[in-house]
């Protein structure tokens, strides 16, 4: 085997052991880009040897999801199969884990009209709320990681050809999920140990509010009672552990929904359904966004706030010190997997109902009630940089510093 294709073998075992964390009997569905099919391989004979009972295959490709969208008629993004969402709810409920493998590509959707990509994601969320709702709240094992291809690396490595940039792509995502070590799986069990710490200190304190200081940044954000800072692994409702991406580096909870007040500007593009968005910024008022600007991408932006109700409202924040491995490469991935975990971030939309005391098994009308937000879409955007400052606020008022220099201050 050559040096390659044994990291691609112990990336296959760290997306078996650690990301879904196959147990025996278990089914596992891998959703897949046909490119990563040497990949898929080894991660299907990985997860039988684990014992896995039956391992299903989704097959995607990015060139196929450009032609629907060129080609397809309006009523063909209006529609999802039944049998497909129903057979997806039919094997979560069956307590099946679910694998994606990603394969970003920032410009893929450029040419095509944002009206048409937010009518496909509304429909395609609406189809698979239940079956992703099993996902969301932890109820079974899913995992996420990156499979880089050329176009990709190309975005990377804008001064490096194809296949070279390609080459240098693999070697930091083998860095940045730990398979350059000895013993990957027991690094990330390390890697979990550290995560937990600060998890535990978060979650002693339970600040009543969170205040953001960075150029373009004045922002408070307040939490609801009962609610929950998380890391690193979680638990299914069989209580076995998973992490659902890979790599990971943020601790995160959910804010209250009318909480958040102040304005706060992003820090890193996103490339959200392959539209980049830069330079944007969000004023919040009583948890609303009142006011966005964006310097590149602001009718996609548009779009996304435009989905339901809880798009205009935040889900998630999450913490990363800007000292992460992802964000000591230096690197800006245009994908989000990577790229928010090298800062802290803001999620527009769902809330994870596992960040509130019992939230798994409340109804999103119980969730609201609780101050906790809901939507068809979430989506992260990065604020972290060596400027950020974090206080915590505790019940009696006073505040302590959380971040400094855009690292923990703890
Ligand atoms: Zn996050
Ligand atoms: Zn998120």
């Amino acid at each position: 085997m050559t040096d390659f294709e044994q990291k691609l073998e112990k990336y296959a075992e760290l997306a078996v052991k650690i990301g879904v964390n196959v147990q025996k009997g278990q089914t596992l569905v891998v959703n897949a880009p046909v490119v990563a099919v040497d990949f898929v391989r080894k991660v299907t004979r990985i997860a039988y040897e684990a014992g896995a009972k039956n391992v299903y295959h989704r097959w995607t490709d990015n060139l196929l999801t450009l032609t629907k969208f060129q080609l397809a008629p309006d009523e063909a993004l209006q529609e999802f199969p039944k049998w497909e969402a129903d057979g997806l709810e039919q094997l979560a409920k069956e307590g099946a884990a679910f694998l994606d493998i990603t394969t970003p590509q920032l410009d893929l959707l450029k040419d095509i009209d944002p009206e048409r990509i937010a009518l496909s994601n509304k429909t395609v969320s609406q189809a698979l709320h239940t079956y992703r709702n099993y996902r969301m709240a932890d109820k079974v094992s899913w995992s996420i990681l990156a499979y880089p291809t050329e176009e990709w690396a190309k975005k990377v490595f804008p001064e490096t050809e194809g296949q070279e940039a390609l080459e240098k792509l693999w070697e930091q995502v083998f860095k940045l999920t730990r398979i350059d070590r000895e013993d990957p799986v027991a690094a990330w069990k390390e890697h979990q140990r550290n995560l937990s710490e600060k998890v535990r200190y978060l979650n002693e304190k339970k600040y009543k509010k969170l205040h953001y200081r960075a150029p373009g940044t004045d922002l408070t954000i307040e939490f609801p009672d009962g609610y929950i800072w998380a890391g690193g692994a979680s638990k299914n409702e069989a209580g076995a552990d998973f992490f659902a991406n890979i790599p990971t580096e943020e601790v995160f909870t959910l804010p209250l929904k009318t909480g958040v007040n102040g304005t706060v500007k992003s820090t890193k593009p996103l490339n959200y359904g392959g539209k980049l968005i830069e330079g944007l910024s969000f004023v919040f008022k009583d948890g609303k966004i009142v006011d966005f600007s964006a310097e590149q991408g602001y009718d996609t932006v548009k779009k996304l706030l435009d989905t339901d109700e809880g798009s205009r409202y935040l889900g998630e924040v999450a913490l990363v010190p800007y000292n992460s491995p992802i964000s000591e490469s230096g690197l800006i991935f245009f994908n989000t997997l990577f790229d928010e975990n090298a800062s802290c971030h803001l999620a527009i939309g769902a809330a994870y109902p596992t960040c509130l005391e019992g939230g798994e098994k409340l109804t999103r009308e119980e969730l609201e009630a609780r101050g906790v937000n809901s939507s068809l879409t979430h989506v992260d955007f990065m604020i972290g940089s060596p400027e950020l400052e974090i206080d915590g606020e505790t019940r009696s008022g006073e505040r302590e510093p959380v971040f400094r220099n855009g690292v923990w201050a703890f």
